[in-house]
């Protein structure tokens, strides 16, 4: 049972959506929420601290979230990328 372990595959379990720190910081800047539906920043004018927007992309209502929270809630990890 020698395994090297090196090989990451990631488990997709739907949630800790990894962004990179680039992605996070502009949309702090710029207000945009992550939809948890969509897996990816939609909306406008979302505060960082915002919890259940509806989303403009997929229509899903209570899905986005203010990017700060989406990383205290452990939608999404932010991806260092070392
Ligand atoms: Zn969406």
């Amino acid at each position: 049972m020698a395994n090297a372990g090196e090989t990451q595959t990631g488990e997709v379990g739907g949630e800790h959506f990894p962004v990179s720190a680039d992605d996070y910081a502009e949309a702090c800047d710029s207000n945009l929420g992550w939809c948890r539906a969509c897996q990816a920043f939609e909306g406008e004018c979302v505060e960082p601290d915002a919890e259940g927007y509806s989303c403009p992309c997929c229509n899903g209502t209570n899905t986005v979230y203010g990017a700060e929270q989406a990383l205290l809630l452990g939608l999404i990890d932010i991806d260092e990328g070392e």
